[in-house]
């Protein structure tokens, strides 16, 4: 029997066209998995060579503060994500009036800005580093006299891959400290000796349905994400809790921000098992890429998904993986892993080698193991 009460799932049919602000590789990867379900994309960037915008449909070049070409990009496109989250929200807040953004502004903002992003987990419950604002010179003194030496002052805002912190050790002069980061708004975090740093990436759709990913170990070289080992090693002294853990703190944080799209959360594991949120991001991770090749549902077909109303696809891991970066001349090896059966090479059409740029990435696969929550 029909109820009729019941309004007709609101999504997306194929065909429609998704909006992606940034040209990056994640907006490259997620046109990709957008494309094999039938979608159009239409990427907003600053230059038709970016990664997104060599494989999209259509392409808008123009800048954010452009408010002609945003409302033209808004009439073009029935749903509109992002792929980076340093965008301005104004322009953000300015698509969200005209047509769906997801997930939406008001989660972009939290995650863009340390303070708020802090007082949001820890509001939930959920531990951080143990931290203070600082908006001065003389907050910078009280809150390292609260947290102790060494600790980490970090801009609120436009930190990336390391860049805009500084560790306070020793001998750290606080006010060379504070005049580098040129900004008035930071936090001081307390140094946390972890035992390993892992993440989670987790999806929610538009019926509030969530699915995460196993947590995945990352390890940094410089500050750059070099490789994520899928599933976590689970060796701590809680053992399988720490992943369960780890896993509900991504849940947790989803459903608080009533999120639709996917959300990615990096934590320090510290030396008792016990988790720690370090930050989060409302986009795909490069924590997630394993997800490519590993998993049933890649992170990129899953952002499809929810953002288009779609139930979300099985999050399963079926092989292990090793997901190595190719940052800079690392590029190379691409050609040696194409004759390896269990690698998967995914280049970005990035044209100019840099030190540090992050050109690609390999997946190599392992038999599945038992460790990790398989969905
Ligand atoms: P972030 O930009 O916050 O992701 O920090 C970059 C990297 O610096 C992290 O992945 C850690 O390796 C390290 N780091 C950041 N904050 C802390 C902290 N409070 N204690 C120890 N290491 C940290």
């Amino acid at each position: 029997m029909t109820d009729h009460t019941t309004a007709p799932a609101a999504f997306l049919p194929p065909g429609s066209v998704i909006g992606i602000l940034g040209g990056g590789q994640l907006g490259r990867m997620t046109a990709l998995a957008a494309a094999q379900l039938g979608y159009d994309v239409h990427v907003y960037c600053g230059s038709e060579d970016e990664p997104a915008a060599q494989v999209a449909r259509f392409v808008t070049t123009a800048s954010f503060d452009d408010e002609a070409a945003l409302a033209r990009f808004a009439e073009a496109v029935n749903v509109v994500t992002y792929e980076f989250e340093n965008i301005p929200t104004a322009p953000v807040r300015f698509l969200e009036e005209r047509v769906a953004v997801r997930p939406g502004a008001a989660v972009l903002e939290t995650g863009q800005d340390r303070i708020k992003e802090k007082a949001f987990f820890n509001g939930l419950d959920v531990a951080t580093a143990p931290w203070k604002p600082v908006h001065s010179l003389a907050d910078l003194e009280a809150a390292v006299e609260a947290l102790g030496r060494p600790s980490v002052l970090k801009t609120a805002r436009l930190g990336y891959d390391g860049k805009g912190q500084v560790r306070i050790d020793h001998g750290t002069d606080l006010a060379e400290a504070w005049d580098s980061l040129k900004t008035d708004a930071a936090v001081l975090e307390g140094f946390i000796d972890f035992d390993r740093e892992i993440s989670v990436i987790v999806a929610r759709g538009t019926d509030g349905a969530i699915a995460c990913y196993d947590p995945v170990e990352n390890i940094h070289v410089h500050h750059i994400l070099d490789t994520t080992i899928a599933p976590a090693p689970v060796d701590g002294p809680r053992g399988r809790q720490t992943l369960e853990d780890a896993v509900s703190v991504a849940k947790k944080a989803a459903d608080a921000l009533e999120l639709v799209g996917l959300l990615a959360v990096e934590m320090f594991v510290d030396r008792s098992g016990h988790v720690l949120v370090n930050e989060m991001a409302p986009r795909p991770h490069n924590s997630g890429h394993w997800t490519m090749d590993a998993c049933l549902t890649s992170q990129f077909e899953q952002l499809v998904r929810a953002i288009c109303g779609l139930p979300l696809g099985s999050p399963l891991r079926r092989c292990d993986c090793r997901m190595k970066n190719l940052i800079g001349e690392d590029v190379h090896q691409w050609q040696g892993a194409l004759s390896e059966t269990t690698a998967h090479v995914h280049l970005y059409g990035k044209a100019e080698v840099r030190a540090g740029r992050k050109m690609g990435h390999i997946n190599y696969l392992y038999p599945l193991s038992e460790d990790g929550h398989h969905g």
